[in-house]
């Protein structure tokens, strides 16, 4: 009997084994040693900065716009203008969303409440010639 796997089967195989690392890795990021883990990396910005001026290189935090796998590619969520970004490494942008799932960075925030930064003070104002521009 033929007991290797096909190539199709290889796969299937690989990426149910994929599966089911990220939806190990989602849960585990949500528990205290995930989460302390998580506090590491966001110390070294692991995963990048904001890229909006007013926000002065903020550290993000990975999230996950839906929680069913394959729905979306993971975003990076900034603490200070509460939006969402792409990530900027090309490896990070092919991850799963929903390997990181919606609550992980509110849950972290909350659990680590001293590093949720407050909101920008400055905002950007366009201007023409210096002047701003009034809205009719
Ligand atoms: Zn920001």
């Amino acid at each position: 009997a033929e007991d290797t796997f096909t190539e199709e089967q290889n796969e299937l195989v690989e990426s149910a084994a994929e599966m089911l690392y990220g939806l190990i890795h989602v849960r585990y990021i949500l528990t205290n040693k995930g989460m302390s883990a998580m506090l590491e990396k966001f110390k070294n910005y692991d995963f990048g900065r904001c890229p909006r001026v007013c926000c002065s290189g903020q550290p993000c935090l990975p999230v996950g716009q839906s929680d069913i796998p394959r729905s979306s590619t993971v975003k990076v969520y900034c603490p200070k203008c509460e939006d969402i970004y792409y990530p900027r490494s090309k490896y990070h942008g092919n991850i799963d969303g929903a390997y990181f799932g919606t609550t992980f960075p509110h849950l972290f925030l909350m659990t680590y409440g001293h590093l949720k930064p407050q909101k920008p003070s400055q905002r950007y104002v366009p201007r023409v010639f210096g002047y701003k521009i009034h809205k009719p």
